[in-house]
């Protein structure tokens, strides 16, 4: 039993006009103030008084901004969901645009609401835990070995690490267009929120389980909770998701001797890449330091570092889908009810939920 169960629930109120939310409509929409105010006819220095909270809008402008941000007007009369603050900020340190992360931190936002308010209506029942027992979360490995016991996942590859997530009730969605250098974000689960992990659609299929694997460790050694800094949090996902993919005792002597030729066979099967194979074998101890150094050169060589030979099939999650299937057919929801019910366009819902959308609609 890899699937969540879905159970029905009920709906919740607004608030009032809301600044904050506002600015993070426009954030979205990676419109600066001076493009919003071209688009809606509004002037900037209106826009720039209603963010902080200066003046109010007219009803006729309220109208004309949010179809410029691709909201619906009550989307600027809902709570500001505050700062996700306990996501990795290493992204920041990399060299992107500061529009086009604020953007990105502004769709993040909006995933989180809008998961929210999917969930109003579907409850989701886990069949595989998540918590750990205290003691193991300062040591990364033993809690990717006890993930694999309580999970009963068997010895070898994970076939399909998506689905035993899911099973755990995590929420994946891809997203085209993530920022350069962004494999994934993960939306942590405070205040009894299920954690959604926001994956890159464009990366490779092993890649894209490493980064699964990765968030999981975030999450399972809860990270969010700031016990550790940031570097440390880092390392200890890496190790994390090194054993719980490739397991230690399973693949110390498999790897001992490992050539280019060898790693890339086992891709296949263990469907992570050849680097990380190789990584693996250095920190299991099953090559020398020099001999890692000699294969990452040949590696370099080959040109394997831009890009690995042997395709690994990219794992497609379905629970998110399911969540707004339930929507489309138990509770007839359309495309565009849908949306409102977000509180957001029909494109704006498609340039976030596009990927798992069972609605085949292409927006205009
Ligand atoms: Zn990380």
């Amino acid at each position: 039993m890899l699937q969540a169960q879905l159970i029905a629930s009920k709906d919740a109120p607004l608030d009032s006009f809301s600044p904050q939310m506002f600015c993070l409509a426009r954030d979205a929409s990676g419109l600066t103030q001076k493009a919003a105010s071209q688009i809606s006819g509004v002037s900037q220095g209106k826009i720039s008084k209603i963010e902080n909270g200066l003046q109010s809008p007219s009803e006729e402008q309220l109208q004309a901004l949010a179809s410029a941000f691709h909201v619906q007007v009550s989307f600027f009369y809902r709570s500001y969901p505050g700062q996700l603050d306990s996501v990795p900020k290493l992204y920041r340190k990399r060299n992107l645009g500061k529009k086009r992360l604020s953007t990105f931190q502004a769709h993040e936002l909006m995933v989180r609401q809008s998961v929210e308010k999917l969930l109003e209506a579907v409850e989701l029942q886990p069949g595989l835990p998540l918590t750990l027992d205290e003691h193991l979360r300062p040591d990364p490995e033993k809690a990717a070995e006890r993930i694999r016991i309580l999970w009963g996942i068997p010895p070898g590859p994970i076939p399909n690490l998506t689905q035993y997530l899911e099973a755990a009730g995590i929420l994946i969605l891809p997203m085209r267009d993530m920022p350069d250098g962004i494999d994934a974000v993960f939306l942590p689960p405070v205040l009894g929120f299920t954690a959604v992990f926001i994956v890159n659609q464009s990366v490779p299929g092993d890649r894209l389980r490493w980064t699964l694997a990765h968030e999981l460790g975030h999450y399972v050694l809860r990270h969010y909770e700031g016990r550790v800094d940031e570097e440390t949090a880092e390392n200890e996902a890496n190790s994390f998701a090194s054993e719980l993919l490739m397991p230690k005792a399973q693949l110390k002597s498999i790897l001992r001797n490992v050539t280019l030729a060898k790693a890339a066979q086992l891709k296949s099967r263990w469907r992570v890449s050849v680097a990380a194979l190789i990584r693996r074998a250095r920190d299991t101890g099953a090559i020398t330091n020099g001999r890692y150094t000699s294969l990452m050169c040949e590696l370099s060589r080959k040109g394997w570092r831009k890009s690995e030979p042997i395709d690994i099939p990219v794992e497609a999650p379905s629970l998110l889908e399911a969540v707004i299937r339930y929507h489309s057919n138990e509770l007839s929801y359309s495309s565009s009810s849908l949306a409102k019910l977000l509180h957001l366009t029909p494109l704006k819902f498609y340039e976030l939920f596009g990927e798992v959308s069972p609605y085949r609609f292409v927006p205009l």
